[in-house]
């Protein structure tokens, strides 16, 4: 298949907006995002400081946002990305579903609400796991904690009792019933312990003897897509053209930092295209 111009991650208000602007310039694009839209956006009740649409609910935003990008050609693929690679000036990103190539990339998974555990980092690729597609058949029979922090985790944790792990699941959310033969602890999760491997999750209620921990939050810690992406205090350091320090990679809204705002994510992601259409026509 032919490189895309531009994959945008994430179909919030900033991804949209990209993928809206580089439509209009004629590119071909593709939004993956993790879910339809962006649940942070669809809870927003009423919003108020929205330039020219006082009043509007969260979820109409949304569903205005994304029929703007669909009517414009934006393609999309309900999906998440878990790695991103460089070969040969083409980017490759890898879903869990499928692996997308583009000349181009801008990055707006959003800002994730919760701080990484200790020992996280430490251990990723280590008995730590973003993705039970991907690390679940190594837990088969074995003893795992999956710490959920949004509802969608529920299944993630569900997906890896069936393939034969033995599940505990720690929810980060008001979880309404016990799911029938999971085992539930209310427990807020302190550190991830182990030598080579993991060993131990500790909580706030004691700790749990575990070999592998599942976290499943809103986005991703940016440098967990991108390696050589440069942070500043956890967040996608960017200049004022939503370049990174990597060459075709572009970010915007709430994964740059703070104000955590609307119009914000809108115009980063609008001036993230248009900066990604100038890199196309230099490259
Ligand atoms: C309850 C609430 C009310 C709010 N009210 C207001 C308000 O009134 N006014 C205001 O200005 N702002 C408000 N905000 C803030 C506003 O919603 C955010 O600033 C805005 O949504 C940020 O947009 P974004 O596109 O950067 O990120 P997000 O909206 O977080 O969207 C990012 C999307 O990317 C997806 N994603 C993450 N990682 C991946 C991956 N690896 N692969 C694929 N997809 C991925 C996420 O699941 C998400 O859908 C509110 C926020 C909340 C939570």
């Amino acid at each position: 298949m032919e490189a895309l111009d531009l994959l945008v991650v994430g179909a919030g208000p900033a991804g949209l907006s990209a993928a809206i602007t580089a439509r209009r310039r004629n590119k071909t694009v593709l939004v993956v995002g993790k879910e339809e839209t962006s649940s942070k956006l669809t809870r927003a009740h009423r919003i108020e400081n929205y330039p020219g649409l006082p009043g509007i609910t969260g979820a109409e935003l949304a569903a205005r946002l994304r029929s703007h990008a669909q009517e414009a050609g934006a393609v999309f693929s309900l999906d998440e990305v878990q790695g991103i690679t460089m070969e040969e000036g083409l980017y490759r990103a890898f879903g869990r579903k499928e692996t997308y190539t583009a000349r181009t990339v801008v990055l707006a998974p959003g800002a994730s609400q919760h701080a990484s555990i200790p020992g996280e980092e430490e251990f990723l690729g280590r008995g730590v796991s973003y993705c039970a597609t991907c690390d679940g058949m190594i837990y088969r029979g074995r003893r795992v904690a999956v710490i959920g922090y949004l509802p969608e985790a529920l299944a993630e944790a569900l997906f890896l009792k069936e393939i034969g792990a033995e599940i505990v699941y720690l929810p980060q959310y008001r979880l309404p019933e016990t799911p029938p033969g999971v085992r539930v602890i209310r427990a807020k999760p302190l550190a991830v312990l182990g030598e080579e491997t993991v060993k131990l999750l500790r909580t706030d209620q004691g700790d749990l003897e575990v070999e592998g921990v599942f976290i499943e939050r809103e986005a991703l810690p940016a440098d967990a897509l991108l390696p050589d992406l440069a942070l500043d205090e956890g967040f996608i350091r960017v200049d004022r053209f939503q370049r990174t320090n990597l060459p075709g990679v572009f970010a915007a809204g709430d994964c740059t930092g703070k104000p955590w705002q609307l119009a914000r994510a809108v115009g980063e992601g609008q001036v993230a295209a248009l900066s990604a259409v100038d890199f196309l026509a230099g490259s």
